[in-house]
Order: structure tokens, then sequence, then C-alpha cells
């Protein structure tokens, strides 16, 4: 199964997708990881959308779609990938319709991740990431089990990122509802779209998101 999952910054994209990684074998491709990836490699990729990146703004359409062919089109595991902050416009779900459709593969849904926007700011001005493996956390609501030590790798090293300050959130959030939201018509239009509570606790988000991948889907 093939999913997007969309939703303004700090929705809770990434928490959940590294769910259903562990449950159900797909592979999370997070536009946003690459490009983060992209910068600390210092590729010319990298130095390009650093500055945009950090001001809060989208980056172009045919940087992040590149990336995401370059993946789409290599191997991926039985349980199929979940798109993570990309599509993030509507020339962007066009590339991928072609996309998917080029290599034989389909789009099954599209979950919608709706919080509202104050919980937002809290959750980006809290977060904090693994610098080993990755995993995000919260000051307040998902702390590690152990004060400093990462609860999946152990790792003691932890780092926050550059736009999860308020003033960038504003424009990332500005740029949600100009850009990003018209994919929510777009994809209610194609009979994909699954919106879920993303203002539950982890677990519940967790449990929403389960049961609307497994409805309608046989055997
Ligand atoms: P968040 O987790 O807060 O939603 P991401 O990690 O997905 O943020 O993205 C961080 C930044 O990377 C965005 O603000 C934007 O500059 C850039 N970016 C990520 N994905 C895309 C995309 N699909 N299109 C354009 N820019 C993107
Ligand atoms: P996104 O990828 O959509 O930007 P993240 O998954 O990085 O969002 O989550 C943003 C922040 O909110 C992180 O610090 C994360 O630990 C926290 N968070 C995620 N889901 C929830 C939730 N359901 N309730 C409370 N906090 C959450
Ligand atoms: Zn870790």
């Amino acid at each position: 199964m093939n999913i997007i999952l969309l939703g303004p910054p700090g929705s809770g994209k990434g928490t959940q997708a590294l769910r259903l990684v562990q449950a159900l074998d797909m592979v999370q491709l997070s536009t946003g990881d690459m490009l983060r990836a992209a910068r600390k490699s210092g590729t010319d990729i990298g130095k390009t959308v650093a500055a945009v990146m950090d001001r809060g703004d989208l980056v172009t359409d045919d940087i992040v779609i590149s990336l995401i062919r370059e993946r789409l089109t290599g191997d991926l595991p039985a349980g199929g990938a979940i798109l993570d902050g990309f599509p993030r416009t509507l020339a962007q779900a066009d590339a991928l319709g072609a996309l998917l459709d080029g290599i034989g593969m389909t789009l099954d849904r599209v979950i919608e991740m709706k919080v509202d926007d104050e919980a937002l700011v809290r959750r980006v001005t809290g977060r904090f990431t693994c610098s080993d493996c990755g995993a995000v956390y919260h000051d307040d609501t998902h702390r590690t089990q152990t004060e400093g030590i990462c609860d999946v790798c152990g790792g003691r090293r932890f780092t926050r990122r550059g736009d999860d300050n308020e003033e960038s959130f504003r424009i990332r959030l500005l740029a949600y509802y100009r850009e990003t939201a018209p994919l929510i018509g777009y994809y209610h239009a194609l009979g994909k779209l699954r919106p879920v509570n993303g203002s539950a606790d982890i677990d519940g988000v967790s449990a929403e998101i389960r049961e609307a991948l497994e409805e309608g889907v046989s055997s």
C-alpha cells in the first residue's frame, strides 16, 4: 500500500510514519529529511535550499520531484511507501500521479492529519530529534523514557531544527494553507482522502490511521 501523510508542520507526520514503518514493512519517504540530509552532506541541492528552508518557504517543485522520483523508482519494501511531506503543491501532486502511473504503482490512501494551529506551534517549538537515528521527541508530550537517552537507539546526542522557531513556523503554516491545503480537495475528489484527528495522543492517532488504512481493503 502506498500512502501520503498530509498535514501542516508539526501535525505528527514523521511520528506516525515511524510507527507505520515499524508495524507494516513500509518505507518512509520524507522530502524534509532528504533535503536536510542534502544540506548536511553539502551537495549542490543542499546549498540551493538552505536559506529557503530556514525561512520556512517551500523549495522548488523540480527539486523535490526529482528526489522522490529517485526513491520511488528504486527498491521498495513489500509494505509500500509512506510519502511524508510530499506532495505539498498541486504541481507536485500531478507529478506524483504521472510518476506512479509510469511505474505501475497506485496511490491507495491520503491521510489528512487535522490539528489546530495553536497546538501546532507548541509542537514545533518543543520538537527535538535524536542525532543518531532521527527519532522525534517533544519537551512536554513525548520525552525520552530515560532523560538524555534515545528510546530507539540509545544515542545521547539530540538536535533541534533551525526552522523550528515561531517565526519560521508562521511562514510554513502560511505556505501550508496557500499551497498544500488545496490538495485536500484534490484527493477528496479522487476518493482517496481519509481525515484523522491528529490532536489525539500519539497512540490514539496511530490507531485511527490504522483503521483508515484497513477500511475498504479486502483480503
Ligand atoms: P515539517 O515536518 O515541519 O512539516 P518538513 O521536514 O516536511 O517540515 O519540511 C521542512 C522544509 O523542507 C519545508 O519548510 C520546506 O522548506 C522543505 N520541504 C520539504 N518538503 C517539501 C516539498 N514537498 N515541497 C517543497 N518544500 C519542501
Ligand atoms: P511533522 O512531521 O508533521 O512536522 P512530527 O511528527 O515531527 O510532525 O511532530 C511534531 C512534534 O509534535 C514532535 O515534537 C512530536 O514529538 C510531537 N507530537 C507528534 N504527535 C503528537 C501527538 N499526537 N500529540 C502530542 N505531540 C505529538
Ligand atoms: Zn536515536
